[in-house]
């Protein structure tokens, strides 16, 4: 039996489709290969902004690596888990105590403004 979205001397409506899908994803692909540049660039610029600050810190402060690296365990912990990140939990809103995210700058039930953190 013959396809009947395929006819002779084209693609046919079956083959333009997979031809639009392809597109698409290479489309898609090419989108996503530039945020990763640039998220990768920004992780540059912040790794090495992170190692100026420690320098710095080093210089003036006479801290050591054993320093920086008790305090960066210290903070992975500080959520109950040595697992190279931290998990940010949800906080009461100190007006209506309902529980919030930490991203919001207000309390979305009571209009109250939270201290943000700023690692949030
Ligand atoms: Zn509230």
């Amino acid at each position: 039996m013959t396809n009947p979205f395929i006819v002779a001397g084209g693609a046919g409506f079956g083959g333009m489709m997979a031809h639009a899908e392809a597109t698409d994803a290479r489309r898609e692909a090419r989108r996503a290969q530039s945020e990763a540049t640039e998220l990768n660039a920004r992780l540059d610029r912040l790794a090495m902004t992170c190692e100026a600050l420690w320098t710095i810190l080093r210089e003036k402060l006479g801290l050591s690596e054993e320093d920086l690296v008790d305090r960066v365990v210290q903070i992975d912990l500080s959520d109950g888990k040595l697992d190279g990140k931290v998990s940010r939990s949800a906080v009461s809103c100190p007006k209506c105590g309902r529980t919030i995210g930490r991203r919001f700058p207000n309390c979305m039930y009571c209009g109250q403004a939270v201290m943000q953190d700023p690692f949030a």
